[in-house]
């Protein structure tokens, strides 16, 4: 069989045999491609990646199945994927992050005032220095002393789970929801550090650091406590999991 050939073979092939036979190992290669992205869209609609205790569908496709970064973010874009990440993260081959994001006309104009603000302190005023001038004043200001990298919803003022205030299943379940103490909090963040969702099958821990929130290991509305002990650290993407799952709410197929 021709895929079988070895390096040396293709040189004793004639010149139209070469050209065809390129010509069907890229036929072959289109259909397998098509095979990969019709696998990705199915492991993204299940949510695949989350039960193998990865946070997102890139790191499953670079850890887990072995992408470099670019490859698994070409894959990700051509499956159209990413279509509906608003913004839209490219994560690039020199581990650079391309953002995309939409702004409303108030939003920009705002983000311009702040650049001219900053004028003394960044003259060059290019949004990435901008960028990370903020977030080192914001990292500074909310993290605890830890210095654990947190960008939850439970940090902000308004405890509300922005997770369950998408559903109207769990109205009953919130009802008996008391404010998670802000140093009890800290204390779990202190303790997990990280993601603590795990694979029951491989052990695997998530173990990210990006947008973590507290999670109640018995539900509040299962007469959960706030103790430590009840509590563990979970990122946003497993925390709905989980909720999913206690919610008994199934994805749609
Ligand atoms: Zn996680």
């Amino acid at each position: 069989m021709r895929w079988k050939m070895h390096a040396s073979d293709f040189k004793k092939l004639s010149n139209t045999e070469l050209d065809q036979t390129l010509k069907q190992a890229v036929r072959k290669e289109r259909q397998l491609l098509s095979e990969i992205l019709l696998h990705m869209v199915e492991v993204d609609r299940r949510k695949l990646f989350l039960t193998l205790a990865y946070p997102n569908l890139f790191d499953y496709l670079t850890k887990h199945i072995g992408y470099s970064a670019g490859s698994a973010q070409r894959r990700i874009d051509a499956a159209r994927l990413s279509k509906e990440e608003s913004p839209k993260v490219t994560h690039q081959q020199n581990e650079s992050v391309r953002l995309e994001v939409t702004l409303t006309k108030a939003q920009w104009g705002k983000l311009n005032q702040m650049r001219e603000l900053l004028s003394s302190s960044l003259p060059s005023g290019s949004w990435d220095e901008v960028l990370e001038y903020v977030s080192d004043k914001v990292i500074t200001q909310k993290s605890p002393k830890t210095k654990i990298t947190v960008d939850a919803p439970n940090n902000h003022s308004n405890e509300k789970d922005s997770i369950q205030t998408q559903h109207t299943k769990e109205t009953d379940m919130r009802r008996a929801r008391k404010p998670l103490v802000r140093s009890v909090r800290h204390q779990i963040l202190k303790r997990d550090q990280c993601c603590q969702y795990q694979d029951q099958k491989t052990g695997k821990v998530c173990g990210t650091k990006w947008h973590l929130h507290a999670d109640h290991i018995q539900p509040v509305w299962a007469e959960g406590s706030n103790d430590a002990k009840n509590l563990r650290i979970l990122c946003a993407s497993h925390n709905l999991e989980i909720y999913r799952s206690q919610a008994g709410i199934s994805r749609r197929i």
